[in-house]
């Protein structure tokens, strides 16, 4: 479908899904390095956003529903990641074109949310943070875009690469969030926030197919 408002609907239907589906599994990575809270973070806040998008007077730009979203995350997730991602989402609001999304879109909407993560949490590549999924999801929506792809398959770049980036985190040592106060023994586990990062964006794929 095109990349408009009912797309960022049903994108935001299917994270409220993918975050019930994967609560235990979050859980269970943030019990790994963190405190454990992850998967009841972003399972409340998606939940949270579920309900706000059905309101009578829900937003019905896809704009407006990404700012929603934001809102609702800040107010809802708490922890590291609700901030987070609360920013990266007002920030893909301002981002996001009028109409339909083109490959540029996708790939400037994503660029957008990475900005507003890093200006809040200072994460750079390598630091085993939400960010090592964020960054390869831009770079290669990027490349669509300049290749001439479609949107969906600057999306479907996007959320294999985070996937990829999301895998990648494992062998590193946290360097931002709860995660880095293990030092060396946060090695050899996955990221939480990237492997959320990688459903959320797995999610803007899948309902970009539909
Ligand atoms: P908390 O650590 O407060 O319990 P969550 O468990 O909800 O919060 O989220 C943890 C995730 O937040 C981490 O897995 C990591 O991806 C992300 N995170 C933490 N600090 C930062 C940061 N400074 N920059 C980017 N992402 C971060
Ligand atoms: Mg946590
Ligand atoms: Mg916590």
């Amino acid at each position: 479908m095109a990349l408009d408002a009912a797309w960022a609907r049903a994108w935001m239907a299917g994270v409220g899904r993918s975050m019930a589906d994967n609560r235990e599994r979050l859980i269970d990575l943030d019990r790994q390095i963190g405190d454990g809270d992850h998967g009841e973070n972003m399972d409340r806040g998606f939940a949270a956003v579920e309900k706000a998008l059905s309101a009578d007077d829900a937003p019905d730009t896809a704009a407006g529903i990404l700012k929603t979203v934001a809102r609702t995350l800040m107010s809802t997730v708490g922890g590291a990641a609700g901030p987070l991602y609360g920013t990266a989402f007002l920030r893909a609001s301002k981002a996001a074109p009028a109409g339909a999304f083109s490959a540029h879109d996708v790939h400037d909407v994503l660029a957008a949310a990475l900005g507003g993560i890093q200006a809040r949490g200072k994460a750079e590549r390598g630091d085993k943070t939400m960010v090592d999924a964020w960054i390869p999801a831009v770079e290669a929506a990027g490349i669509q875009a300049e290749a001439g792809s479609s949107p969906e398959e600057a999306l479907n770049a996007a959320a294999r690469a985070a996937e990829e980036g999301a895998a990648a985190t494992e062998p590193l040592q946290a360097r931002k969030g709860r995660a880095s106060y293990l030092g060396e023994r946060s090695i050899g586990h996955l990221d939480p926030g990237a492997v959320s990062t990688s459903l959320i964006l797995a999610q803007a794929a899948e309902a970009a197919r539909a």
